[in-house]
C-alpha cells in the first residue's frame, strides 16, 4: 500500500518576519549553515556555549551502540547549577524568575537568589529523606512555585523525577509509582482548578494504600506542601510538611557534578494512541538541546523577555519550556495555576497584559477554545507586549494559525508551530522567527543540526510535493534513551520499522510541500483510506475549520462495506451559529463544504454535531475512541481523558 496522501489544501498566504523583528533577532540562516558543515561540532559548540560543565566532554555523540545514543559522555554537569546558581553568581540574582499567579488571584514574585536558595533548601530536605543519586522522586502537585522547586532539587541530587500530571486519579498515579519504584513523593492537600479546591493528597494515599500480598512498597516518605487548607489524613513517620521542614533547612548546599548520561526524568507520554509508555531523558545532551531550542525558537533576550508557556508540568512541554529550557537561558516567566476561563473567560488575557508577556507558547486546543467563545473576550485586554507567539501539540489549522496572529498577535507578531514529542525532549520542527518566512498550518524546517526526512514505507525519501512517514535520520542530543525497565519495547516502539536505515520512528504522517516544508498530518495510525485514496484526518479537519461555522472537527475513518474505509466527522459548533442555524441542515451544509474544498471523496459520510470532543488532559483528541464511537464499539481505554462523561455522551449524540 502506497503511503501516499492523496490531497492536501493549498494554503497560500506567506509572511516574512518583519523589518522590526529582524533587525533585533538572536537567530540568523548562518546557524544552519554551521549546523550543515559539520552537526556533531556544531552540538558541541552549542553545548559548550549554553551549559556550564563542571568537567568538559572530549566527545559529543558516541552512537556505536544504536540505538542507544550517548552525547557529551566523559562531562559532567549539575542541571540545577545550570538553571539557578550560575545565574546568581553571574550577577543576576535579582532577576525574576517566576512571577507567578495562583487561580484565585494571589501571586509570588520568586528571583533567581530566592529560587537557588529555595531549591538548596529542599536539596537539603530530600537528603535527608534519604534521596541519592538514581533514585526516583514522583512530584504529584499544581502549578505552584513548589512544583518547579521540587524537580530542581531533585535534579540536583542526581535522582530521576517522574512528575505526574496533578488532574490524574489514583489509580494512574499508582501505576506511575509503581512502574518507576519510586522512594519519595512529592505532592500537596490541594491546588485550585475550576475555582475551587481539588485534593491531591488522598489520590496518593489512595495509591499508597491496599497492597496486596507479595505488592512491593518503594514509597518512604510523602513530602506535602499546603496550598489548598483542605482536611488531609495523615500517616504519622510517614508524611512530612513541606512548611515544617524546608523553611528550617540549611540554604548551603553544594552542586555535586554527574555524568553527562545521568538520567534526569521519566515521563509519561500523553496516551492519545494507547497505553502510556514511560521515557527516559539523561541531563547533559537533554539540557542543551532545551536550552538551545528555546533560545532561538522563541528569540529569547533574558533581560527583557517575559516568556510564558501553559503547558501543566506533568507534560513534556512544562518539562523542557517551563522548567529546564526558560531557567537554563536565565529567562523571566509566567507560572500559572489555573485553568484559563476561572473567574472569568479572558483570565490568560488579563495574566498576559498584567506582567506584559512577550513570548506566548500554547496548544491549538486552547486557541480553538478561544475561537469558538469570539474575538470580544481577548479584546478587552492589552495584548500589545506581544511579540512572539508559539503553538505545540497537534496540527494546527491555518484558521487557527491566522485567527491566533490576528487576534492575539495583532496581525503581526510571527507564530512558531513547533513539532516535537515526549521522546524527542525538545523541539525538532520549527520555524526560527527571525529567519523563516511562516506558512499558517506548516510546522516548516527541522531546526539546525536536526536530520528530519519523509519517506514511504520502505524507507525511501518522497520528495518534495508529496506524503509520507515523519523520520529522524540522525540521533539528536535530547533524544529519549529508553523506555523505563523495557529496553526491547524502545527498539520495537521506534527503531525497528526502519531498522536497515537507522531512522527514528514517529509515528506521524507528513508531507513535504514544493519548497521542502513539512506539514504535519497527523498520527499514522489514523490515516484513512476511501475506496483506495489515502485521506489525512488533519487536512478534512482543516477544512472543516475553515468553514465559520466550526469552532472545532474531529475525523476518523470508520469501516465502510462500500469504500472501505468512510470519513466520519465530529463537529463542535461556534456558539453564535447554534443558535441561529438547524443541526441537520449544518452537517449537510458541512458535507458538501468538505466535498468542495477537497473534493468528493473526501467528504464526510456522517457529520455529527456534538458539544465537546474527547481529549487527553494535554488537550489532544482521542480519535481512536471516536473510531470506536463510529463503528459501534466498546469505547477503548479512556484513563488519560481529561473528562471521562464525554464520550458517553457523544456515544448517545450519535445515537
Ligand atoms: P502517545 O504516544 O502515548 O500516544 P502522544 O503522542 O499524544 O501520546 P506526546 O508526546 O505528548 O504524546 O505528543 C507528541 C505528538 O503530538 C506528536 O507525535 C504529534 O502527533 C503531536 N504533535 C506535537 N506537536 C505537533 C505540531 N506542532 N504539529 C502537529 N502535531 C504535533
Ligand atoms: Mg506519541
Amino acid at each position: 500500500m502506497s503511503s501516499q496522501i492523496d490531497h492536501l489544501l493549498d494554503e497560500t498566504r506567506r509572511f516574512p518576519p518583519s523589518e522590526e523583528f529582524i533587525a533585533q533577532t538572536i537567530s540568523s540562516p548562518e546557524l544552519y549553515e554551521r549546523a550543515a558543515a559539520d552537526r556533531e561540532a556544531f552540538w558541541g559548540e552549542q553545548s559548550r556555549e549554553l551549559v556550564h560543565w563542571h568537567k568538559p566532554f572530549t566527545q559529543v555523540l558516541d552512537w556505536t551502540n544504536p540505538p542507544f545514543a550517548k552525547w557529551f559522555d566523559d562531562g559532567e554537569l549539575n542541571v540545577a547549577y545550570n538553571c539557578l546558581d550560575r545565574h546568581v553568581e553571574a550577577g543576576n540574582g535579582d532577576r525574576v524568575a517566576l512571577h507567578w499567579e495562583g487561580e484565585p488571584g494571589d501571586s509570588r514574585r520568586i528571583t533567581y537568589a530566592e529560587l537557588t536558595d529555595e531549591v538548596k533548601r529542599v536539596a537539603n530536605v530530600l537528603e535527608g529523606l534519604g534521596v541519592g543519586q538514581g533514585d526516583r522522586v514522583a512530584i504529584y502537585l499544581p502549578m505552584i512555585p513548589e512544583a518547579i522547586a521540587s524537580m530542581l532539587a531533585v535534579a540536583r541530587l542526581g535522582a530521576i523525577h517522574s512528575v505526574v500530571f496533578g488532574g490524574f486519579s489514583a489509580d494512574s498515579l499508582r501505576s506511575r509509582i509503581d512502574d518507576a519504584g519510586a522512594k519519595l513523593v512529592i505532592t500537596a492537600d490541594g491546588g485550585y482548578r475550576k475555582g475551587r479546591v481539588s485534593a491531591l493528597k488522598p489520590a496518593v494515599d489512595q495509591a499508597l494504600a491496599d497492597r496486596g500480598d507479595g505488592e512491593q512498597q518503594t514509597v518512604e516518605h510523602v513530602l506535602v506542601v499546603k496550598r489548598g487548607e483542605n482536611d488531609v489524613d495523615w500517616v504519622e513517620g510517614r508524611d512530612v510538611w513541606w512548611h515544617d521542614v524546608v523553611p528550617a533547612a540549611s540554604s548551603e548546599h553544594t552542586a555535586s557534578a554527574f555524568p553527562a548520561e545521568n538520567p534526569l526524568f521519566i515521563l509519561y507520554t500523553s496516551g492519545t494512541t494507547g497505553k502510556p509508555k514511560g521515557i527516559l531523558h539523561t541531563s547533559g545532551g537533554y539540557l542543551t538541546q532545551a536550552a538551545y531550542s528555546h533560545k532561538y525558537v522563541f528569540d529569547l533576550h533574558p533581560e527583557t523577555d517575559v516568556f510564558w508557556c501553559t503547558a501543566d508540568i506533568g507534560w513534556i512541554t512544562g518539562h523542557s519550556y517551563v522548567a529546564y529550557g526558560p531557567l537554563a537561558n536565565g529567562a523571566t516567566q509566567v507560572l500559572y495555576e489555573g485553568t484559563p476561563d476561572t473567574p472569568h473567560p479572558g483570565r490568560w488575557w488579563e495574566i498576559i497584559e498584567k506582567y506584559k508577556v512577550s513570548i506566548f507558547y500554547t496548544a491549538p486546543t486552547a486557541i480553538r477554545s478561544f475561537m469558538k467563545i469570539g474575538r470580544s473576550v481577548p479584546q478587552k485586554f492589552d495584548l500589545s507586549s506581544l511579540r512572539l507567539l508559539g503553538s505545540v501539540g497537534e496540527p494546527i489549522n491555518p484558521e487557527a494559525w491566522m485567527w491566533y496572529r490576528d487576534v492575539i498577535g495583532a496581525g503581526k507578531t510571527p507564530i512558531v508551530d513547533t513539532w516535537w514529542q515526549t521522546e524527542t525532549g525538545a523541539i525538532m520542527v520549527s520555524a526560527l522567527p527571525g529567519v523563516t518566512e511562516t506558512k499558517p498550518g506548516s510546522a516548516q524546517v527541522p531546526l539546525p543540526g536536526i536530520s528530519i526526512d519523509v519517506v514511504d514505507e520502505s524507507g525511501v525519501e518522497v520528495g518534495n510535493g508529496n506524503g509520507g512517514l515523519l523520520v529522524i535520520t540522525e540521533p539528536w542530543p535530547s533524544m529519549l534513551r529508553g523506555i523505563w525497565g523495557d529496553p526491547e519495547r524502545y527498539r520495537e516502539t521506534y527503531w525497528e520499522k526502519f531498522e536497515d536505515q537507522g531512522y527514528y520512528f514517529a509515528g506521524d504522517g507528513a508531507r513535504l510541500d514544493e519548497d521542502g516544508d513539512l506539514w504535519l498530518l497527523g498520527r499514522v495510525d489514523d490515516v484513512m483510506n476511501v475506496s483506495g485514496h489515502r485521506l489525512s484526518t488533519a487536512e478534512i479537519e482543516s477544512s472543516l475549520v475553515a468553514h465559520e461555522a466550526t469552532a472545532e472537527a474531529a475525523v476518523v475513518g470508520a469501516s465502510d462495506e462500500t469504500t472501505g474505509q468512510a470519513v466520519v466527522a465530529f463537529v463542535i459548533i461556534k456558539e453564535s451559529y447554534l443558535a441561529a442555524h438547524e443541526p441537520a441542515g449544518l452537517a449537510q451544509l458541512l458535507r458538501l463544504w468538505v466535498g468542495e474544498q477537497i473534493g468528493a471523496i473526501a467528504r464526510p459520510r456522517d457529520v455529527y454535531i456534538v458539544g465537546e470532543l474527547p481529549k487527553t488532559r494535554s488537550g489532544k483528541i482521542m480519535r481512536r475512541l471516536l473510531r470506536d464511537v463510529a463503528e459501534g464499539r466498546e469505547v477503548g481505554d479512556t484513563t488519560t481523558l481529561a473528562d471521562t462523561a464525554v464520550m458517553s455522551i457523544i456515544s448517545a449524540q450519535v445515537k
